[in-house]
């Protein structure tokens, strides 16, 4: 337990090193300060918004990958992180998925099997935006990104549990996260 505490604190810090790190710190002031808003608003010229077949969605390259294809999926509209979800949210949560598997497809990684996509679980992120990480190939993760995005860590939710989720009622509460080692689907 300490041990994954520890793992996790690891996972935290070097995930600020990443398109998280951007974020000067606290802030708080949503949109003004966060990162994922001025991307989205395209005010971060050093970011590029990869092409996306929704409008209330951005996507873009994660400034310090994990994998060789890391690519983050973002609404436009600011929205709290992965805890704050609501069963309201699906259709958004798939949409963002479908974004990921199609600009994985643009850049000739067909390979749906070999891929993870998933929410930090805050506190081990920086950035309250929501957004999906999607990697691959997750064979190819290194030992870092392989901690930092392990499937079902209780800091890093991939999508397919919190859909268990979602058909469970979406009981996403932070007391339960432990509970969600206990699914086994990716
Ligand atoms: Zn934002
Ligand atoms: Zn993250």
């Amino acid at each position: 337990m300490a041990g994954e505490e520890a793992a996790a604190g690891a996972g935290a810090g070097a995930g600020q090193l990443g398109a998280e790190g951007k974020e000067p710190g606290g802030g708080g002031a949503e949109g003004q300060q966060c990162i994922f808003c001025r991307i989205a608003r395209r005010e971060e010229p050093g970011t590029a918004l990869l092409p996306c077949q929704y409008e209330d969605l951005v996507c873009f390259r994660d400034i310090r990958p994990g994998a060789p294809h890391h690519y983050l999926v973002v609404p436009v509209e600011h929205m709290g992180n992965c805890k704050t979800l609501k069963s309201e949210h699906i259709p958004i949560v798939k949409r963002m998925m479908e974004v990921g598997k199609s600009v994985l497809q643009r850049n000739n990684f067909n390979d749906l099997n070999d891929i993870r996509m998933g929410f930090h679980w805050p506190p081990f992120c920086s950035i309250s935006h929501l957004h999906l990480h999607v990697l691959a190939p997750a064979s190819q993760l290194g030992f870092l990104s392989r901690l930092i995005y392990r499937i079902n860590s209780y800091w890093f939710i991939t999508v397919s549990v919190m859909h268990v989720n979602f058909s469970l009622g979406f009981q996403l509460q932070a007391e339960n996260v432990m509970s969600f080692q206990h699914f086994n689907c990716v």
